[in-house]
This record gives C-alpha cells, structure tokens and sequence, in this order.
C-alpha cells in the first residue's frame, strides 16, 4: 500500500466548542490507483487530504504513506518524506513568480535531490510546455500555469499524488485537456493518485471513487 489511513479524526477549535470534521476516516491507496474523493463543500475533502501530506496532524486514528506512520514522526522526518514520496497539486497553482518556467518545473525535483533533465523535458513536452520553458509563470493561461504544477510535482517521481481541484480554477475544456493529461501522466509514471473534486464526470474517470460525509467516508 502507498497509503493507509486509518480511522482519522480531526477536529478544529472554534469558539462554540470544537467541531468534528472528520469521525474516523479510512482508506487504502494501492501503487497505480487513482482514487477520487468527493463530498459536499465543507465536508473536510481539504481537511484529509492536508493531513495525508502532512500538513496539519491528526486527533487521533493512524496514516501510512509507503508504509510509514506519519502521524508519529517528527516535523522534519514528515517533511523529508513529503519531498521524496508525495506531491501536492492545489487549485491555485502556486508557481514561483520570479522563477522562469522551467526552474518551476525543476524546484521540487531539487529540493528533493531527484532532479532529472531528461525526466523533465519528456514531462514538459508531454504537457505542450516546450515552447513556454524560458518564460515566466504571469505570460502564461490558467491552464498553462496548472500545467507547469504538474510537470513540477511529477518531476520530483512522488510515490503518491495528492491533488485537491486541480482543475477548479479553469474553463470546461481546459479542465478537461489538463486533467486528461494529468491522469494519463500519473499512470505512466505508476504513482497513485488522491483527487478531490466536485464533479462526478471527473470521479468517472478515475479508477475509484468515494464520498466524505457527516465525517465518514462511504
Ligand atoms: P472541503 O475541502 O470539503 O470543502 P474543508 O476540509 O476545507 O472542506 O473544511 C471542513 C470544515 O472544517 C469546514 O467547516 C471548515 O470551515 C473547517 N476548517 C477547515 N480548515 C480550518 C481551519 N484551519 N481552522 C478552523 N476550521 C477549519
Ligand atoms: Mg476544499
């Protein structure tokens, strides 16, 4: 399994006492699973997927990634394994500004000592980013800009892709284009795959598909 997660709750502080977002989540992703993640807004599909990268902790329950709890690790151990095993794609693309193209694309293949050359032209020319390498994030379209983020996270070669509406900021066929490349991408290179989205058309396309609510996976 490149991940477990096992019977997760999360609650967050708030001024009427804390609620319950999460009651006791689980679920398993095998290498070369694509698994989809809906659920009504606010139903906490951020909430666990921010855990599962291990940006927040959790209240209580258990998550493996390639088969280590991160949920006992320190901070540092937890973030050494997100560089290396996962990568996070987010509704807004979160490009470096001052930084061209494709020193984007190569920044977290670096940071996690992976970075490949040839890895990365294929990825850059499979997603249509050859002409665009020497330019900066602002000349570029939404989708273009969204392209860049997933040539960037699968340069790095993640075991286990999180990505959280990836296509939420861009036009229907734009979304459509991106999300058929990134799907595609993703089975080359043999990662799983964790996509929260909002559209039952996209939870089609992947290969499994479950629904958060009331805190409960179903
Ligand atoms: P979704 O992504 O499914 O729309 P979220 O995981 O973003 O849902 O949020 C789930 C619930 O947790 C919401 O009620 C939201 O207001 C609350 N929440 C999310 N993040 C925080 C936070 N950092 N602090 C307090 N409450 C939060
Ligand atoms: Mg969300």
């Amino acid at each position: 399994m490149v991940l477990t997660v096992q019977d997760v709750t999360k609650s967050y502080p708030a001024a009427e006492g804390s609620t319950p977002v999460l009651r006791g989540v689980s679920l398993a992703l095998s290498r070369g699973e694509t698994l989809a993640l809906t659920g009504e807004s606010g139903s906490g599909k951020s909430t666990l997927l921010h855990l599962i990268g291990g940006l927040d902790s959790v209240d209580s329950g258990t998550i493996h990634v390639d088969g280590r709890d991160i949920t006992d690790m320190t901070d540092t151990a937890r973030a050494a394994l997100r560089r290396s095993e996962v990568g996070v794609i987010f509704q807004q693309f979160n490009l470096i500004p001052s930084l061209t193209v494709a020193a984007n694309i190569a920044f977290q293949a670096r940071l996690a000592g992976a970075y490949d050359a040839d890895h990365a032209a294929q990825l850059a020319a499979a997603l249509g980013l050859t002409d665009h390498l020497t330019k900066y994030p602002e000349a570029l379209s939404g989708g273009q800009q969204q392209r860049v983020a997933i040539a960037r996270t699968l340069t790095a070669r993640p075991k286990l892709v999180l990505a959280d509406e990836p296509t939420g900021n861009l036009d229907e066929a734009t979304a459509s284009d991106v999300l058929d490349q990134m799907l595609r991408l993703v089975r080359d290179t043999g990662a799983a795959l964790l996509m929260v989205t909002h559209s039952h058309s996209v939870a089609r396309r992947m290969g499994r598909h479950v629904h958060l609510s009331q805190g409960h996976v179903v």
